[in-house]
């Protein structure tokens, strides 16, 4: 997807700070963090949203959630706690349109969210 911002992280166009890649996902900082540890994961292949994901898709976003359990461990925030997000429509705040996990922590935080 030649307009996607992420899509130019996954091809190394625009640099990102990538803690993680493989064959299927990557792992990065998110630019404008709103939480001490703010990590995006996203699958290499281009899907908008997971209202676009289909069922060969069940690999690779079970390899996002588990992912972000290894990470919440190597940035020690998997005992005080974590939330994983992935937002879905822009009325709910969805605002880069390749699905990602958002993996928050490092800080207390209230529910349900604003
Ligand atoms: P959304 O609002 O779509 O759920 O989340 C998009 C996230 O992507 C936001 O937290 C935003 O800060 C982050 N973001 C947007 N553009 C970039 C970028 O170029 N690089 C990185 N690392 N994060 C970005
Ligand atoms: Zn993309």
């Amino acid at each position: 997807m030649e307009d996607c911002i992420f899509c130019k992280i996954i091809a190394g166009e625009i640099p990102g700070n990538i803690i993680h890649r493989d064959d299927e996902i990557i792992a990065f900082h998110d630019v404008n963090p709103v939480a001490p540890v703010h990590i995006l994961i996203i699958p290499r292949k281009h899907m908008s949203s997971i209202n676009e994901a289909v069922e060969d898709d069940r690999q690779v976003l079970g390899e996002l959630m588990l992912r972000a359990k290894a990470i919440a461990r190597e940035l020690n925030i998997a005992e005080s706690g974590y939330r994983l997000v992935i937002n879905t429509g822009k009325s709910v705040g969805q605002t880069v349109f390749h699905i990602h996990l958002h993996l928050l922590g490092g800080r207390p935080m209230s529910w349900p969210p604003g």
